[in-house]
């Protein structure tokens, strides 16, 4: 699960990690309240969505304006700028092209900027360590410094085990090339991140830009957190920050219903028991020339019900053209299956194409029901045959 860039500033400053004062703003006339409130004489003006980037990004009702997030001196601007900005469509790098309503604005007080560093935490699955990256290269995107100068990305790994030493902070502080007293406040910030990131189940820490201040202070400018959603049910205050606004509809229906399902691109709906065959049937598609619409494990022990539920949520994408199932039936019998399948497309009047390969359990019994129950349903017999099946059928239906 993600949180706005405000709500993770609350909870590492719980930790001592150290941010600038401000205020949430869903108004022009919260905002100029927060602004009051914080004194000047300057103030930032903060897009929140769930995507980085809105420095640079831009609004779509004015592509030649400013971005989404603006330094401005007076509190009748930071009033001005809110009212441009709420309500308005920003598209960054993140967004892709359709961009997010920016539905609130974090009101900050502006930091004086001496230098731009970069620090992430997160779960390095090959090591199975929590690692620390740090970066002379603050403010631009991560991913870019990987692939360009990969030697100016400092890494230190932490064993859960025996968790953060001070020599772990230290080593980061001086890779940044701090000195004096800023090494300290380094350390202590890097260990009460740390802190926050194991505590709270994060999966990621994002602090970028991390700022030296004129004063020499070490500050989160930006700051992105991520959570394990398997560890949600300890933590009902992170939980309660979830911003429905910003998550795809039906992925929260799939969650409600045990489905795992990922919303992609494509045009063919694909129902797949099992994370290992979701994956390959959606090679096997996009083998074929077709491009999968989602990514949908069904589950071991799916009911009828399940089966129906998982039909209505592929079909409500409206970019679905054609359905594949593909399900091995192990624990789980084919003639259940079957049965769910018919109920389900009799159910929502299936406009689409639909192809469905089953083995396994009952596979025979399975084929009956499908066959009898008068529906069009294409069977299939192998993986190969079924995404043939469906992209012809798809690609003769558009054209
Ligand atoms: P992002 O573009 O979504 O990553 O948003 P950030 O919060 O990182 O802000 C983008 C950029 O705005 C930062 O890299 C800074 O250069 C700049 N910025 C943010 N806050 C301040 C501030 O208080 N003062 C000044 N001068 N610049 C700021
Ligand atoms: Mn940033």
């Amino acid at each position: 699960m993600n949180i706005h860039e405000y709500q993770a500033k609350a909870l590492l400053k719980r930790y001592g990690v150290v941010v600038p004062r401000g205020g949430v703003a869903f108004s022009p006339a919260e905002a100029e309240k927060v602004a009051n409130e914080l004194g000047g004489p300057i103030w930032v003006v903060k897009s929140q969505i769930h995507a980085g980037g809105r420095g640079a990004g831009r609004f779509q009702n004015n592509p030649e304006g400013k971005g989404g997030v603006r330094v401005v001196k007076s509190v009748a601007d930071v009033a001005a700028n809110a009212g441009e900005m709420l309500g308005q469509v920003l598209v960054t790098k993140q967004t892709g092209p359709a961009g997010k309503e920016v539905k609130r604005l974090y009101i900050e007080e502006g930091c004086d900027i001496k230098r731009e560093l970069y620090l992430g935490l997160l779960l390095d699955r090959a090591t199975s360590r929590v690692t620390i990256m740090a970066s002379t290269e603050g403010g631009m995107e991560i991913e870019e410094v990987a692939h360009n100068n990969p030697e100016k990305i400092l890494k230190v790994a932490v064993d859960p085990a025996t968790g953060i030493s001070g020599f772990h902070a230290r080593k980061i502080a001086f890779g940044l090339g701090l000195e004096g007293k800023q090494v300290n406040a380094a350390v202590k910030f890097v260990m009460a991140a740390y802190k926050a990131f194991v505590e709270l189940d994060a999966s990621t820490v994002e602090i970028n830009p991390l700022v030296v201040t004129g004063a020499g202070e070490i500050i989160a400018l930006d700051a992105k957190m991520n959570f394990d959603d398997n560890a949600l049910f300890r933590h009902k205050d992170v939980e309660e920050l979830r911003d429905a606004d910003e998550e795809e509809a039906s992925e929260r229906e799939a969650a409600k219903h045990e489905l795992n399902y990922i919303k992609l691109d494509g045009n063919i709906g694909c129902m797949v028991n099992g994370a290992g065959l979701a994956m390959a049937t959606m090679d096997i598609i996009k083998l074929h020339g077709g491009e999968p619409a989602n990514f949908l494990d069904v589950g071991g022990g799916a009911t009828k019900e399940r089966v129906t539920t998982a039909f209505k949520l592929i079909l409500s994408d409206k970019n679905v053209e054609g359905i594949l199932v593909n399900i091995f039936g192990g624990i789980m019998r084919c003639d259940v299956i079957a049965e769910g399948v018919v109920a389900a497309a009799r159910e929502v009047s299936l406009h689409v194409p639909l192809v469905v390969r089953l083995e396994g359990t009952n596979v025979d019994m399975g084929k009956r029901i499908l066959a009898e129950s008068g529906l069009p349903i294409l069977s299939a017999d192998d993986l190969g045959d079924a995404a043939k099946k469906i992209v012809s059928a798809v690609q003769r239906k558009a054209a």
